[in-house]
C-alpha cells in the first residue's frame, strides 16, 4: 500500500500536466514520482495503478474545476514552479488538520553562511508550503567551548539575516533563557529514575560503562541520592568534571556514544553573553541533545529537517521520548554543504577577522550571507540553488559559480542597464551625430535612459589595444574608426564588434574581492538607490552601496 503523501504527491504531478497540456498524462506522472523516490520501485505495480487511478480522476474535472484544485494545492506553473520548489522539493507526511511546526535552530556564535542554507531554507520552505509554523531556536548552551561560545552581537546577525532571505519565523526561543525548565524536566527524570548522577572519572567510566558495558556504581542511587547529588551539583559543590547527568540506556546500545549520554555538565567559568559575570552565572548546563528535545516538545514539532550529522541526536533523544511516551518528531536528513575555498568554520572565521586577514564577516571574499548580500547576490538565488539540492543525504561542495548562475537568472530581467568602463582610456570623437542618445534601461523592455554626449568618450583600455584602428560600433550610439581622434563612420547598427563606452561620466568606485577601483560611469547611475542591484553593460552585475560605491558580483 502506498501512503498519502505518495498519493498527494502523485495528485500534484497529475494537476500539474493538466495545466499545462489541457489532460493529464499517466506516463509522465509515473515517471515523476519514481525518479523522486526510487525507493518505490519495488513497488512500481501500485504506483502505475494509482497513477492511474489519480490521471483519470482529474482527467474528468473541468477546466475550471482542475484550477480551482491546483490553487489550493499551491500547484502554479512554469513560471513560479521553480520559486515553490514543487519539482525538486518532494512532498512530507503531513497529517490532515494539523498544523505542522518545523523550526530551526542556529548557534549564535557568528553569522549564518551558506553552508546553514540547506537547513534554514528548507525548513522554511516547507513550513510555508503546508501552512506550518516556523520556530527560531537560539541554541546556545554551550559556554564553554571558546570556539562554539554564543557571542551577543550573533543573535541580532542572524535575525537580520534570516529576515532577508524572506525567512518568515513564527516564535523565537533562546535556549539559555530556559535553564529553568530543562532543570525542572531533569529533575522529573531523576524521580522516575530516567537519569542518575554520576560522579565518575570519566574516562574511567568510558572504559568501564562504554567499552565493558558494566553499570558504574552511581547508576544504582536511588531517586533521593540522586536528587541530592542535583542540588549539590546546582550549589556549584560540584566542581567541574565532578559530575554529570547522565539518561539511563540500555548497556547493549549499539552505538556507545549514545549509552548512557550526558544531559547536563557542570562548567566552572561559562562565557556567555547573557550571564557577563562568571561568578553569578549558571554552572549547571544541559547539552543540545537534552535541551532540544525538551524544546522540540514543549513547541509541539512534528517535523525535523537537519543535517545528518546530527544523526546520533535522534538516537538519544528517542530513548528519552521513550521514557515518557512522548511521540518523536519525524525526521529527514539532508547532507551538509561543504567547501575546500571557502571558511565555513565560525570559530576559524571570526580568528581570521580578527587577525585582519578579513575585513569582516561581510568581506566579499567570503561565502557568508551578509558577505553574498554585499555584493549582490540575491536571496531569491540563494533560495533556488537549495532547492534545486532537493531533500537528500547527498552532500554536495559548494559551487559559488552555480550560485551566480542562478542570480543572473534572478537578475537578468530586471536589473538596470548602465554603462561603465574600468580602465578608461579617452578618445575624442571628430564629429558628435547627436547631442544625446536613447538606450534600452532592460533588455527587451521599452523603458529608456537618456545618455549625453560630448566629443570626449571614455572606452575600455583593453578594447581600445584590441581594435586600434579598427570599425567598431560605440553599443547604441554610432560606429567609429578607433582612435584617440576617432572618426564617425555610420549611425547604422552593423555587424562589428561592440563595445562600451562612457560620455559626461562620473566617477564612481567597483570594489571587487575587496580591491576598490576607480571607474568612470554614465551619469544616470546617479539615480540608482542603495542596495540596488544594476548590470554594467560587458562588465557584470554589481549592488549599489551609495551613489558613488559599487559592489561587483559576477559577470
Ligand atoms: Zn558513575
Amino acid at each position: 500500500m502506498l501512503c498519502k503523501p505518495v498519493e498527494r504527491e502523485i495528485r500534484r504531478f497529475a494537476l500539474l500536466n493538466a495545466l499545462e497540456f489541457g489532460k493529464a498524462q499517466v506516463k509522465p506522472v509515473i515517471a515523476k514520482v519514481l525518479a523522486l523516490h526510487p525507493e518505490l520501485r519495488k513497488n512500481a505495480k501500485d504506483v502505475v495503478e494509482l497513477c492511474e487511478r489519480v490521471v483519470s480522476e482529474i482527467n474528468s474535472l473541468s477546466p475550471e474545476e482542475i484550477k480551482k484544485i491546483s490553487e489550493e494545492m499551491g500547484v502554479k506553473l512554469e513560471k513560479r514552479k521553480r520559486e515553490s520548489g514543487a519539482q525538486t522539493l518532494p512532498e512530507l507526511p503531513v497529517e490532515e488538520n494539523v498544523r505542522p511546526v518545523f523550526r530551526i535552530a542556529p548557534n549564535p556564535n557568528g553569522p549564518l553562511h551558506i553552508g546553514h542554507a540547506r537547513m534554514i531554507i528548507l525548513n522554511d520552505e516547507y513550513a510555508k508550503r503546508y501552512g506550518g509554523t516556523l520556530i527560531l531556536r537560539f541554541d546556545d548552551t554551550d559556554p564553554k567551548n571558546p570556539a562554539k561560545r554564543p557571542v551577543k552581537e550573533a543573535y541580532e546577525m542572524i535575525r537580520r539575516d534570516l529576515k532577508w532571505l524572506g525567512v518568515k519565523w513564527h516564535e523565537e526561543i533562546i535556549a539559555s533563557r530556559r535553564l529553568d525548565i530543562y532543570y525542572r524536566w531533569f529533575e522529573i527524570c531523576l524521580k522516575r529514575g530516567f537519569a542518575y548522577i554520576c560522579t565518575c572519572n570519566a574516562e574511567e567510566w568510558r572504559e568501564r560503562v562504554r567499552k565493558k558495558r558494566t553499570a558504574c556504581e552511581c547508576r544504582k542511587k536511588s531517586g533521593e541520592e540522586n536528587l541530592r547529588d542535583w542540588k549539590k551539583m546546582l550549589a556549584h559543590e560540584f566542581k567541574e568534571g565532578e559530575a554529570v547527568g547522565r539518561i539511563k540506556t540500555s548497556l547493549e546500545e549499539k552505538d556507545p556514544a549514545v549509552i548512557d549520554w550526558v544531559a547536563f555538565r557542570i562548567i566552572d567559568e561559562p562565557g556567555h553573553p547573557f550571564f557577563a559575570n562568571p561568578q553569578t552565572a549558571p554552572k549547571v548546563w544541559p547539552s543540545l541533545d537534552f535541551a532540544s528535545a525538551i524544546d522540540d516538545r514543549l513547541t509541539g514539532v512534528t517535523h525535523i529537517l537537519r543535517g545528518k550529522d546530527l544523526a546520533i541526536c535522534e538516537k538519544r533523544q528517542r530513548i528519552l521520548y521513550d521514557y515518557f511516551s512522548w511521540r518523536y518528531p519525524r525526521v529527514f536528513v539532508f547532507g551538509k554543504i561543504f567547501s575546500e575555498k571557502f571558511v565555513f568554520s565560525t570559530s576559524r572565521l571570526r580568528e581570521m577577522v580578527e587577525k585582519g586577514i578579513y575585513k569582516g564577516f561581510d568581506d566579499t571574499r567570503l561565502a557568508t550571507i551578509c558577505a553574498l548580500r554585499k555584493r549582490g547576490i540575491t536571496a531569491q538565488a540563494i533560495r533556488n540553488y537549495i532547492i534545486s539540492l532537493g531533500l537528500n543525504e547527498n552532500e554536495t561542495k559548494f559551487d559559488m559559480e552555480i550560485l551566480h548562475a542562478f542570480n543572473r537568472k534572478v537578475l537578468d530581467p530586471v536589473a538596470k542597464r548602465f554603462f561603465l568602463v574600468r580602465n578608461p582610456v579617452e578618445i575624442e570623437l571628430e564629429t558628435v551625430p547627436r547631442e544625446q542618445i536613447e538606450a534600452p534601461l532592460y533588455p527587451g523592455r521599452k523603458e529608456r535612459r537618456v545618455i549625453k554626449v560630448s566629443e570626449r568618450i571614455f572606452v575600455e583600455k583593453e578594447d581600445f589595444e584590441k581594435f586600434r584602428g579598427k570599425e567598431v560600433r560605440l553599443m547604441h550610439f554610432c560606429n567609429v574608426l578607433l582612435k584617440k581622434k576617432a572618426r564617425v563612420t555610420s549611425l547604422e547598427n552593423r555587424d562589428i564588434p561592440k563595445i562600451h563606452w562612457v560620455s559626461n561620466g562620473v566617477k564612481v568606485a567597483l570594489v571587487e574581492n575587496e580591491e576598490e577601483r576607480e571607474c568612470v560611469a554614465e551619469e544616470n547611475v546617479l539615480g540608482v538607490k542603495r542596495d540596488e542591484i544594476v548590470q554594467f553593460e560587458r562588465v557584470g552585475f554589481a549592488r549599489c552601496e551609495d551613489r558613488a560605491r559599487f559592489y561587483f558580483a559576477h559577470r
